[in-house]
């Protein structure tokens, strides 16, 4: 996330504050829609660059005309403050950061004009800013926060160079603001100590982000022909055939004599120990540690004072993006105009969060099953009540026939009737409310082996190929009932041969304890745990026990933990944190507890698998969709990114953490409208603004969507609510596409070739259709964020030093 060519231009930016210094008594503030923005009166009267300033005979022209709608005098207003401010900034021009090459620092420069582009906050405003946070502790302490220099650091990047330079300036701050920072630095802390543990930190760790990382069947060479099929072009020369996926040719790594071998530990947690010394090859973090890990958090973030100031440190970053995109729209658009070729259509995008067996829309499964009336009808497809029927004897006993079915009587939208209604919205999953039709055409284990299923996925990715840039990461579930549910489930996969450079899995596991405990599935928590990871252990000691779960897994991202959130949860005793094998009750495990086990396996399983060179893999929950805070802690410690998120708005806290580390939010605010929270309500907007990595995706396109492209459909409410620009709309696309578990190289052709890189040097606007200056302002805010907090934290170490 960091790069030389900027960390440059930032230094250069912080260090040049000197000139300002004074200057903020001579601004004043005038509030605009809610924005305070500062207006430099002694500069803008004595303006003697006008001529620079193409807009303002048009300006005067129009402020004079009284005959506007509404709609039209807001805009002008608007438009009046971006031309008042370019003239403010003009004076201020020396310490303005800048994208320019051309060094634009030297202050007071007579050479420095009027610039075209203005990134970021000019240094005086940036003062102002903090100036104007409520409570933040005293100008003193934050006032000194724009002389603080030194080399901005970004989450992601470990080398943290020291700026001794930085730390003299703080001076005097207050005891709160150590305390806060101290804080946020231990809570990151904790965090990169668990994703380090399990080799979800640093992405390049994965074998599959490495260079010699073989893709089978190799993904489609970049090419232009269209295949959009109002708008053929002739083929030129010969077309080469895609290679279809052939188990034969899958390369199934044979590994002799192997030096690990797995068991459970003391707490249940599948451990792998080398051979030669009986020491386990990673220490995972117990359950015990990693309560008093999570009740430290919580007890952090629980505080009164620790909660507003990150409340403010939040509703500065939203006013600093309102004056940024007030500055910079024009500027934006006009970068992305320049740019031939990508708009929003043919940008990559993800859906970082979609259900399998939801993938598909109503119509397509409507279409699909009355295709299978009229051509198959006699086949067997179900085993019910002692005997096997036909496809027609299901639909006789449902006193239905091809010509009555309709999206009426299919009844699986669930917009209506289901908010606040989880339960209500699970039956939704059943055609016509009916069990046996959902076992019939929406299972992949059922009588007819998941045929119908296979063919339905099989159409919907032939749909995202020939749309070619969206890329879905479906979600699977494996119950954790029986050991052999990999096996049939990697089988399904390979026989049908599901594989699609459109495509990865994800599993899920369903929280779904207490419902097999009381059906007697399983004896104890321990039994679930069992017959989720023991089959992955095996297969990474050794790939030919389970050669097709191999070639499965080589496209499997990472693991989910799904279910209703909002069911009530019994809190654990205090210190008394049973093993897996012990939990044996009725009572379901809390959602802290299945995480941890899902953490602490994926852990030994990953540095198993780094060491054979196979792919790892990442968490990425289901959470804060509902129910306790404690979700979205508990993910912050061991999860790479989760799912929905929008519980973080009631967190300020919590909310600055994920801001500051980045992590990745599949938001899915069409989903939440039908069943959590209005689509007014949602913090998505709020979020992107303040520059949280947010991407959109669909969780549930058999219920939730109307069209056939069910991710576009989701872009594009979001884009009329929210009045989103392309290059939000682009900006999103990219995040999804980093956030997503698709391999490096895939990755590079999506983004460009030194996406990993981060901020403007990794970013390709000829690849994602996003300007730098907006990267730019991306980067510079979270890196003044993180520079405040290690300036704090350098002061504090210094002044222990001096006593
Ligand atoms: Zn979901």
């Amino acid at each position: 996330m960091c790069s030389g060519h900027s960390r440059n231009a930032y230094s250069m930016h912080l260090h040049d504050s000197a000139p300002s210094s004074g200057n903020e008594d001579q601004l004043l503030y005038s509030q605009q829609g809610g924005i305070p923005i500062p207006i430099d009166t002694s500069i803008s009267n004595t303006d003697n660059n006008k001529d620079d300033s193409p807009d303002d005979d048009d300006i005067h022209a129009l402020s004079h005309s009284i005959h506007f709608s509404p709609a039209e005098d807001k805009s002008m207003k608007e438009h009046d403050l971006k031309v008042q401010t370019f003239d403010a900034l003009q004076h201020g021009i020396g310490q303005t950061a800048g994208m320019d090459n051309s060094n634009p620092f030297i202050g007071g420069s007579p050479k420095l004009s009027r610039r075209g582009s203005v990134i970021g906050m000019p240094h005086q405003m940036a003062h102002s800013f903090l100036h104007q946070i409520p409570g933040s502790g005293g100008t003193g302490g934050v006032d000194s926060t724009s002389e603080i220099g030194g080399i901005p650091t970004s989450s992601k990047d470990s080398t943290i160079p020291e700026n001794t330079a930085a730390i003299s300036e703080i001076e005097n701050p207050s005891d709160d603001l150590i305390e806060f920072y101290t804080n946020v630095k231990t809570c990151l802390d904790l965090r990169h100590k668990y994703l380090q543990l399990s080799i979800q930190k640093d992405e390049m760790q994965n074998p599959k982000n490495q260079d010699d990382w073989i893709i089978y069947p190799p993904p489609p060479k970049p090419t232009y022909k269209s295949k959009n099929k109002f708008n053929q072009l002739p083929p030129e020369g010969p077309i080469e055939e895609e290679e279809k996926f052939d188990f034969e040719k899958c390369v199934i790594p044979e590994i002799d004599n192997r030096n690990y071998y797995f068991a459970l530990n003391d707490e249940d947690v599948y451990q792998v120990y080398d051979k030669n010394n009986d020491q386990p090859i990673i220490k995972v973090p117990s359950l015990h540690d990693f309560y008093s890990d999570l009740n430290k958090i919580t007890k952090i973030s629980s505080d009164g004072p620790t909660k507003s100031f990150a409340f403010n440190r939040l509703q500065y970053l939203d006013a600093k993006w309102n004056m940024y995109y007030l500055l910079n729209e024009f500027e934006e658009s006009k970068q992305s105009k320049r740019n031939p070729h990508r708009d929003f259509y043919n940008v990559r995008k993800v859906d970082t969060h979609i259900h399998h067996s939801a993938c598909m829309n109503q119509k397509h499964l409507l279409r699909y099953i009355k295709y299978k009336l009229k051509t198959t009808a006699d086949e067997e497809v179900i085993f019910r009540d002692g005997k096997v029927l036909t496809l027609t004897e299901v639909f006789e006993s449902l006193k239905l026939t091809a010509y009555d079915l309709s999206i009426d009587t299919l009844d699986m939208h669930a917009h209506t009737d289901s908010f606040h209604r989880f339960d209500k919205f699970n039956l939704k999953y059943n055609p016509i409310g009916e069990s046996r039709l959902r076992e019939i055409f929406l299972k992949t284990d059922n009588f007819i082996q998941g045929k119908y299923l296979a063919e339905l996925t099989g159409q919907v990715f032939d749909d995202l190929e020939s749309s070619k840039y969206q890329m879905v990461e479906l979600r699977i579930s494996i119950y954790g009932r029986s050991l052999d549910e990999w096996d049939k489930l990697a089988a399904w996969i390979v026989d049908n041969k599901l594989f699609s450079h459109n495509v990865r899995w994800l599993i899920q596991i369903p929280r779904l304890y207490d419902l097999y405990k009381k059906n007697r599935n399983v004896k104890s928590y321990l039994d679930i745990m069992k017959n989720v990871f023991e089959p992955l252990f095996e297969v990474s000691m050794n790939p030919k026990s389970h050669p097709k779960l191999h070639v499965f897994l080589q496209r499997v991202i990472g693991f989910d933990s799904v279910d209703d959130e909002s069911k009530p949860e019994k809190p654990l005793h205090a210190r008394k944190y049973p093993p897996a094998g012990d939990w044996d009750s009725v009572v379901n495990p809390p959602y802290s507890y299945y995480l941890y086990y899902l953490y602490a396996n994926i852990t030994t399983l990953n540095n198993l698998r780094l060491k054979h060179k196979f792919n790892t893999f990442v968490l990425r929950p289901h959470c804060g969709e509902a129910g306790d805070p404690e979700h979205l802690i508990s993910a912050f410690l061991t999860s790479y990114g989760i799912s929905h998120g929008i519980l973080l708005r009631k967190l300020p806290y919590i909310q600055y953490l994920y801001y500051l580390d980045q992590i990745g939010i599949a938001m899915s605010p069409l989903s939440n409208n039908a069943l959590f929270l209005t689509y007014d309500k949602n913090p998505f907007y709020n979020f992107f603004k303040k520059g949280l990595n947010v991407s959109l995706s669909t969780d549930d396109p058999l219920q939730f969507s109307y069209t056939k492209e069910p991710l576009i459909e989701e872009y594009s409410v979001a884009a009329q609510i929210y009045k989103l620009s392309s290059v939000d709309m682009c900006e999103l696309a990219k995040n999804s596409c980093l956030q997503s578990g698709w391999e490096a190289g895939i990755k590079k052709h999506w983004l460009g070739k030194e996406y990993m890189k981060g901020g403007v040097a990794g970013n390709n606007i000829e690849k994602n259709n996003v300007p730098d200056i907006r990267v730019n302002y991306r980067q510079e805010t979270l890196w003044s964020e993180l520079n405040l907090m290690n300036s704090y934290i350098a002061y504090k170490n210094n002044s222990k030093n001096d006593l």
